[in-house]
């Protein structure tokens, strides 16, 4: 008899089941139909003995102390500043866009001031907030740097124009007149100093939790016995698609072991323009390893159907009004939580779904305090 059943070993599973077991003395069984933990956070060493990143590159970053406090138990960090570029017109092209790609592109040094006057003229004016993805991008720099960074790279990666997105897609990425040239803007940004996996290991090591991999939770769930579960699986899948599939986007990862010490002049580069990829990753630049020999990920965007794994949900109007009918169904759904990327149907990075579930558990604590 388990008091929990979690579906899923990734953040969401693996930080509500420590939490559970550490503070509340609750007996917790995690499932994942992967062979490993982590979910897609997962790293492992290939057979060159390159640490990867199985599912693309895991970039820890956040602004959340509370955040940092929790992993911190389990992990030590490597500090890094992600750095990546853009191969486009023949060229590599410091990105995201800051003042030193203001210079590639006029051919000379320049100021912020002069950068900001420029971009003052190419800009589009828009009227409030952008709209969509394009609007995101031309209202701050204009068509010419639209084209040359975005409009191919998310054509690619989503199948769908920038101005089918929502804002937040492009959004993402930070756009700075200054010499600011890390990928990322968030105060902290560190990789867990052994790995994710690593961490995960000892989150999941309290004596009170038990992990059952290559299963379905529907297959546990017909043999054990449990009071509460937590799901952090597509929120589709879980009401049997009822309301219709919600639209995903999966990716095929194409990895190459090379006899060289680095293959490439960053941790990233990023082919808006160029190729069936969108991306080659070469995360040893990140994760500092010192090894004679190289591996790199090439990353294609594929379609996805029932089958592939989910990696990203599709922020659009389309889809919203879809996960609104699921999200329904999920507040109705008695002695289950739903938690995480797939569960809420939100393009969430890792520390947002680790807040989210410290807070999922601060709410069972809360309730179970007042019943007690
Ligand atoms: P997941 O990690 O997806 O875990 C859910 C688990 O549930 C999976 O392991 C799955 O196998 C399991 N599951 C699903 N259905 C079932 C079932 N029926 N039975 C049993 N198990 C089931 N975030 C960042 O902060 N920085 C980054 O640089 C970054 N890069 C990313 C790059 C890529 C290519 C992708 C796809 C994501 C990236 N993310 C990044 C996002 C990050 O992966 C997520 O925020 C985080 O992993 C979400 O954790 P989760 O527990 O919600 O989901
Ligand atoms: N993007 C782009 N060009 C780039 C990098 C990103 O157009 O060179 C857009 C694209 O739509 C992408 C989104 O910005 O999906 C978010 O990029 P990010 O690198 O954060 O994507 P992730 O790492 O989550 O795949």
């Amino acid at each position: 008899m388990y008091d929990y059943l979690v579906a899923g070993c990734g953040f969401a599973g693996a930080v509500l089941a420590e939490r559970l077991a550490s503070q509340l003395g609750k007996r917790c069984l995690v499932v994942d139909r992967r062979d490993h933990i982590g979910g897609n956070a997962y790293d492992e060493h290939d057979a060159a003995g390159v640490l990867v990143h199985r599912y693309g590159p895991h970039y820890f970053r956040t602004d959340s102390q509370r955040v940092i406090d929790y992993l911190g138990q389990f992990t030590e960090w490597h500090h890094v500043d992600y750095k990546v570029l853009s191969w486009s017109d023949g060229q590599f092209w410091q990105f995201p866009i800051n003042l030193n790609t203001f210079e590639q592109l006029v051919g000379h040094p320049a100021t912020s001031e002069e950068m900001q006057r420029a971009l003052e003229e190419w800009r589009v004016p828009i009227d409030g907030p952008p709209r969509n993805s394009e609007e995101a991008v031309v209202s701050q720099v204009g068509w010419e740097l639209y084209e040359k960074f975005f409009k191919n790279y998310t054509r690619k990666q989503w199948q769908r124009d920038p101005s089918e997105l929502d804002a937040s897609v492009c959004g993402r990425i930070p756009i700075r007149t200054n010499r600011d040239d890390r990928y990322l803007s968030e105060r902290f940004q560190a990789l867990p100093a052994e790995g994710y996996t690593k961490m995960f290991e000892r989150m999941l090591g309290h004596p009170g939790i038990e992990v059952v991999l290559g299963k379905d939770y529907r297959e546990v769930a017909a043999e054990v016995k449990f009071d509460q579960m937590i799901y952090t699986g597509p929120v589709d899948a879980y009401f049997d698609h009822c309301h219709g599939e919600l639209p995903y986007r999966t990716l095929e990862f194409e990895p190459e072991t090379i006899e060289r010490e680095y293959f490439q002049p960053a941790m990233q580069v990023n082919y808006p323009n160029d190729h069936g990829f969108t991306r080659i990753v070469e995360i040893k630049h990140a994760t500092g390893q010192k090894l004679p020999v190289t591996t790199i990920v090439r990353e294609y965007p594929a379609d996805y159907s029932l089958g592939k794994e989910p990696y990203y949900p599709v922020p659009c109007p389309a889809s919203k009004s879809i996960y609104t009918r699921y999200a329904e169904l999920a507040r109705a759904e008695k002695g289950v939580t739903f938690v995480g990327r797939l569960a809420r149907y939100r393009y969430y990075n890792m520390d947002q779904v680790v807040a989210m579930a410290l807070k999922k558990f601060a709410d069972i604590a809360a309730a179970a305090a007042a019943g007690a």
